[in-house]
């Protein structure tokens, strides 16, 4: 499979290069030249396999032929053996209709693992006899940086620096970070918030003076191979629930987008989705762009649902370029009207393609609520907030196929949050039951971009 940007102005790739890449040169996002297909039959015989086997068949066609069968097998053997559950994304029952997949059973209890397990795995293997070696940078809200510096720790050739906004990520959150000592791993806590972290990262990937030193890379949900990764859980539940013969419907909690186009891309692949519900807490600019065709930025209001607190969803950008035939240049267009003004409109092509798939909602922390009591009191399941904002646009929903909600975060991890309503304390499980007494380690930087690239010029290795 070769690869595009969305910009239509970046080298095409490999998928070796576009997972090395994360963004492509001209700003845009990489998307595979075309869709690979599942016929019916194909679909039909994924029932029955288990979750590395069911991954091998669907991701096969997105790494030929930077990986063969049996790489991408061996490789998925060890990302998915770390999981805690033999069926790695369990689905849970609700209700006659209402499901829950459950997808946070890897090392940091979000769904993130199921993708960058898979992720630190590929750059290694990617990196292997490589003499330059790659400098991963982001900034974290909390579940990204938690996933990626477990999927990194101690991996050859990489260096790993992760910002988070000082003071603002949960205990579990940080200490998930701050408590993983490998020498690859550096965590900075900035003094300021979540945005100020990820401009200046977006900042130093700009800078031609600093990214020209170091073979930069990101581990956020603009790299394809996470995409990749969470397409292969809508295929094992929908197969469960009688795909191809039935169709499924999926609500997914949504910030950055990424989750939701993995299901997407599931649905291009051929698999029977009826719907796809788009849940938004009241940070809906994705609500109103799939509405109303109104993608305009606001202020970010800070919810118990951190990881969908966005202003932003980058990924949305895959979706509206594959809705509008495809152009480079016009949607290269679009984006810089946008990247200026801070808004834009969706074409008409654009929301009516989007509207024969996805359905959007936002859900208020009433609404979240009342669905995380609606599911202890009927199912005795917690679930976390995130995925009870799933479960609220889930049960609005009103159609014939099964509803799958999928459960991106363990109710731990959000514990003070899932306590206020239910009452309840969700436990640690016991794989992560030390976190607490062990020893952290993190820097406190200034949020400048001086003290930020001086600190990782310091670390780094530079290229060869
Ligand atoms: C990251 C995250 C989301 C949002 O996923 P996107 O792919 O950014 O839409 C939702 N819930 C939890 C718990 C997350 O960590």
């Amino acid at each position: 499979m070769r690869y595009i940007s969305t910009r239509g102005n970046a080298p095409v790739l490999d998928f070796e290069g576009a997972t090395l890449a994360g963004l492509a040169a001209d700003g845009g996002l990489y998307v595979p030249e075309s869709w690979p297909t599942m016929t019916r039959d194909q679909i039909a015989a994924l029932a029955g396999l288990d979750y590395v086997e069911t991954a091998v068949r669907v991701m096969a066609p997105f790494v030929t032929p930077s990986l063969s069968e049996d790489d991408l097998r061996a490789l998925c053997t060890l990302a998915y053996g770390r999981f805690a559950h033999r069926a790695v994304t369990p689905l849970t029952q609700l209700d006659h209709d209402q499901w829950l997949l459950e997808l946070f059973h890897g090392p940091t209890l979000a769904f993130k693992d199921v993708a960058l397990q898979l992720v630190g795995l590929l750059f290694e293997r990617f990196l292997t006899g490589s003499t330059e070696p790659l400098t991963v940078i982001g900034a974290t809200s909390g579940d990204t940086g938690s996933a990626a510096i477990d999927a990194l720790a101690g991996r050859a050739g990489v260096d790993i620096f992760m910002l988070h906004p000082h003071g603002r990520v949960s205990d579990v959150q940080r200490r998930q970070m701050t408590t993983v000592l490998a020498p690859n791993v550096h965590n900075i806590a900035i003094e300021g918030d979540f945005d100020t972290a990820q401009a200046l990262v977006k900042a130093m990937f700009r800078d031609p003076a600093f990214a020209g030193r170091f073979r930069l890379s990101a581990v956020n949900s603009i790299n394809w191979a996470r995409l990749m990764a969470q397409v292969v859980y809508y295929f094992y539940a929908a197969v469960r629930l009688g795909a191809p013969e039935r169709a499924v419907a999926f609500s997914v909690p949504t910030g950055n987008f990424g989750d939701v186009f993995a299901g997407y891309v599931a649905s291009r692949m051929g698999l029977p989705i009826e719907r796809l519900v788009v849940a938004t807490n009241v940070n809906d600019i994705l609500h109103r762009a799939l509405s109303s065709g109104d993608y305009s930025c606001g202020t970010v209001t800070p919810t118990v649902t951190p990881s969908m607190d966005i202003q932003v969803s980058s990924n949305f950008e895959r979706l509206l370029f594959d809705l509008n035939g495809r152009d480079g240049a016009a949607l290269a267009m679009q984006m810089a009207g946008f990247e200026s003004t801070r808004a834009m409109r969706l074409t008409n092509a654009q929301s009516e393609g989007a509207s024969g798939l996805f359905t959007s909602m936002a859900v208020d922390e009433v609404d979240m609520a009342a669905a995380m009591r609606w599911a202890h009191d009927g199912a005795d399941q917690i679930l976390d907030p995130h995925t009870a904002i799933g479960l609220a646009a889930a049960l609005a929903h009103k159609g014939d196929a099964p509803m799958v909600t999928l459960a991106t975060a363990h109710p731990a991890k959000f514990g003070d949050a899932v306590e206020r309503v239910t009452g309840v304390r969700p436990a640690l499980p016991v794989r992560v039951g030390d976190l607490f007494d062990r020893e952290e380690r993190f820097d406190v930087l200034p949020a400048t971009f001086d003290a930020v690239t001086d600190f990782i010029a310091g670390r780094a290795q530079p290229r060869g």
